[in-house]
């Protein structure tokens, strides 16, 4: 199903949202590979941003000894 990997990627517009929406409340399959799918991606974004800090820290500390 398409609208699924949109809806994932936040790349539906309002009517493929609504016919998502309106098709998993019918569909436990749909249903659950969303959710699935959406915790993947939440756990995925929360690993990168962690990875962020310490690069940020590092730019951060570099233009201190810089200046
Ligand atoms: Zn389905």
């Amino acid at each position: 199903m398409g609208i699924l990997n949109l809806m994932l990627d936040d790349e539906a517009d309002e009517a493929q949202e609504e016919f998502f929406f309106d098709h998993i409340e019918k569909c436990i399959i749909c249903f659950s590979h969303y959710n699935v799918e959406k915790q993947i991606r939440e756990l995925l974004k929360r690993k990168l941003q962690k990875r962020k800090v310490p690069t940020e820290l590092a730019i951060d500390i570099r233009n201190k000894i810089v200046q």
